[in-house]
């Protein structure tokens, strides 16, 4: 059957992308079969409920195919299967219905399904000490000296796994989070965490810090930005003292959060220490957590090496929550910062502010703030002024007239060069640049930009939209300038 389970396993390798099979495929082990049903191992709850949601048929499918009749798929936690046998030895007088079975095989979570079957597959692209490097768990630590260690590893208390609220858009990464605070160094080694601004990364990394301090009060926990990393690098290198560096981040490290990674793109030394880091920390079984804007695939000037270890581990996002988890964040915030919150008042909130939710809790903070100034609570008249003031100051980021008048100053020209009809190369190409970002960033229609342009016909910023659309495609120069324009823009 092991090797039925294995030419599978090569089948589901083909239908399934490569990351999805490194993730959830490669760590199954065939356990054995009775009858028609084979029994697969996995090595936690969260992993056998990802598969049984998403790729039990799938699975179902391949086993069928390549064995040539109908298969049911069991998927059992590691450990399991035994415990059961154990108590059905001790129930039944009968062992016979044991007989037939494969002898059963311990899983370890760190070895790979591939080498235990004894297949063909590559080992891991390293190898792993056997027994993870976390301590097992101490005596919880009291409240007071939990506190202290919380605060010393840099960790925000207010970040827990009770703060956070789940729903659709980061039900997976939360439960991947709480998967690696129980086992850290065991599970998903990384854990790659990705996601737009403000929708709960660094909370959710912290929160794995907080949740490992808890059950293991002498944890090593490293806390810090990838910037943060790279300044203590340069000040190390500076004090010629590379090796306290080095035994801070590869031997007095349980456990490492690294927050925003994306800073170290183009940064060559940084990604090469990060990467030797990286290299010693995994090898020893320590866990570790990095967040980013970007998954690895997206994010640019990180090295080869680094990207594919990035992807070793598990890749888990987080997406802007739908209204009803922005309602139940609402809420929550209310309750501990002990604001009364009217229904129609959170409602209006939830419903316009949607796709941050620091920007959320701000608004929130700051409503709370001014009713309390003024002794009531917060009403629906106060949620109306300041949206309206807020979205005036939107407006005015992306008004055409502060486009054209940062191309302008961008190109050494006036503002009023733009909207002028001169057509020197010099006032054209930066007229043209202006039009399409302001077509591209506002929702003025083409005759309502020619006017604002200095009274020129929508034809003409069409043309230069679909010029600039055709140059930002094939030309990297020009991607690159409307980029960042397109940055001092939002500033
Ligand atoms: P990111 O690191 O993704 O930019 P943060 O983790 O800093 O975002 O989150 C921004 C703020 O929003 C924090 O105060 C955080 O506590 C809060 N927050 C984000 N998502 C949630 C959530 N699902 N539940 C509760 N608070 C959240
Ligand atoms: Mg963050």
């Amino acid at each position: 059957m092991t090797d039925i389970w294995q030419a599978a396993l090569s089948d589901l390798e083909t239908k399934v992308s490569s990351h999805n099979f490194e993730a959830w495929f490669k760590n199954i082990a065939f356990h054995h079969q009775e009858g028609r049903v084979a029994h697969l191992e996995v090595s936690d709850e969260f992993y056998k409920i990802w598969l049984e949601d998403n790729y039990i048929d799938l699975i179902e499918e391949s086993l069928g195919a390549v064995s040539g009749s109908t298969m049911r798929v069991v998927i059992n936690i590691a450990g399991e299967l035994e415990q059961r046998e154990r108590r059905v030895d001790i129930e039944a007088t009968a062992p016979a219905a044991r007989d037939a079975r494969v002898p059963a095989q311990p899983i370890d979570p760190q070895t790979n399904i591939f080498n235990q079957l004894g297949g063909a597959r590559p080992a891991p692209p390293m190898q792993r000490q056997p027994a993870a490097g976390l301590a097992p768990q101490q005596a919880p630590a009291s409240s007071a000296s939990l506190e202290q260690q919380i605060l010393a590893a840099g960790l925000n208390p207010r970040y827990t796994f009770d703060e956070f609220v789940v729903g659709p858009s980061n039900q997976f990464t939360h439960a991947a989070c709480m998967s690696v605070a129980n086992n850290p160094g065991i599970n998903y080694n990384p854990l790659f965490i990705f996601g737009g601004v403000g929708l709960g990364k660094t909370h959710l990394l912290q929160a794995i810090g907080i949740e490992i301090l808890k059950a293991r009060p002498n944890a090593r926990v490293v806390n810090l930005s990838s910037e943060e990393f790279m300044n203590q690098l340069i000040t190390s290198l500076r004090q010629k003292d590379m090796n306290s560096f080095r035994e801070q981040f590869r031997n007095n490290c349980d456990v490492l959060l690294m927050d925003d990674i994306q800073f170290i793109g183009g940064k060559d030394s940084t990604q090469e220490e990060f990467f030797h880091t990286f290299n010693a920390l995994y090898q020893a079984g320590k866990q570790i957590i990095v967040t980013s804007d970007k998954s690895p695939k997206e994010l640019p000037g990180i090295e080869e090496r680094l990207r594919s270890r990035f992807s070793w581990g598990l890749i888990a996002d987080v997406q802007p929550p739908e209204i009803e988890t922005r309602l139940a964040i609402l809420e929550k915030k209310a309750e501990a910062d002990g604001l009364l919150l009217d229904k129609e008042v959170s409602m209006m909130l939830a419903s316009s502010v949607r796709s941050n939710v620091r920007e959320l809790e701000g608004t929130l903070v700051r409503l709370g703030a001014q009713a309390s100034l003024m002794g009531r609570p917060i009403t629906t008249d106060m949620v109306r002024e300041h949206l309206q003031r807020l979205n005036i100051e939107q407006n005015q980021v992306i008004s055409v007239e502060r486009i054209i008048s940062v191309v302008a100053r961008r190109f050494n020209i006036t503002s009023a060069d733009i909207r002028g009809s001169r057509r020197t190369k010099t006032i054209s190409e930066p007229r043209q640049y202006a039009m399409y970002l302001a077509r591209r960033l506002t929702d003025h229609s083409y005759p309502e930009l020619g006017r604002l342009f200095g009274g020129k016909d929508h034809t003409t910023v069409l043309a230069a939209f679909r010029k600039l659309e055709k140059l930002v495609a094939s030309n990297q120069q020009t991607a690159d300038l409307l980029r960042d324009i397109e940055v001092s823009l939002s500033r």
